[in-house]
């Protein structure tokens, strides 16, 4: 289910966003705190373990600096495994919880559940957009890139053809066993967590150095 979500969004395009570099400590930033999921007694996803985001954040810089002074506002990334429910096994996580969630997808049994009229129309109350874009390759990315092109080689492949039955998660019937898998693991796309304006009042402006502390993640 969730890679059928992935799938159209990866229609959509990349957006550019800048990476945080080792950047002036003393610069201000602001990040929009968010609480964690709520796991409901399930087992917490082992990459995440239940936070739901990944380990990198990124930088969207300002055009001009906040009345505050910040230069750039912090945006989390959802975890790859669990896309942001935080849980190990997708057993009665919201719908809404996953970084691939679309809101023509809901499911109206969750809407009877907690039928909340949303305050934002922008977000529908979700307080947050969903953007792609690109993480960084790794070696360990690069390396299972390499051995699942071999691969396509080998069987006269296109890479095109590749992503292709990699979104709809046919790789091991076309290029053999663990070629799925070798495929996520060459994956680098990162799913950012853009907050809503009807978040703007919790956010906090922190230097940058402060920042990890700030978020809980130091
Ligand atoms: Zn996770
Ligand atoms: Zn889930
Ligand atoms: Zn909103």
């Amino acid at each position: 289910m969730v890679a059928n979500h992935a799938r159209k969004n990866v229609a959509r395009g990349r957006h550019a966003v800048e990476a945080l570099r080792s950047k002036e400590a003393a610069e201000r930033v602001v990040f929009v705190p968010y609480p964690r999921p709520d796991l409901d007694g399930a087992a917490p996803c082992t990459d995440c373990h239940g936070v739901g985001l990944g380990d990198g954040f990124y930088e969207h810089p300002y055009e001009t600096p906040t009345p505050g002074g910040a230069v750039a506002l912090v945006v989390e990334t959802f975890c790859g495994t669990c896309l942001g429910c935080g849980r190990a096994a997708h057993s009665g996580c919201r719908p809404d919880s996953h970084a691939t969630y679309e809101e023509d997808e809901f499911v109206e049994d969750w809407d009877e559940e907690e039928p909340t009229e949303p305050d934002c129309h922008s977000c529908r109350g979700r307080t947050f957009s969903v953007t792609q874009g690109a993480g960084e390759e790794t070696a360990a990315s690069i390396e299972a890139h390499e051995l699942l092109m071999a691969r396509a080689a080998k069987l006269g492949f296109s890479e095109w053809d590749i992503r292709g039955a990699y979104a709809f998660g046919e790789l091991d019937q076309m290029l053999g066993e663990g070629s799925q898998e070798l495929a996520t693991r060459s994956d680098t796309t990162v799913w950012l967590r853009m907050p809503c304006g009807c978040r703007e009042a919790v956010s906090v402006t922190v230097r940058r150095d402060q920042l990890a502390e700030s978020m809980g993640r130091s």
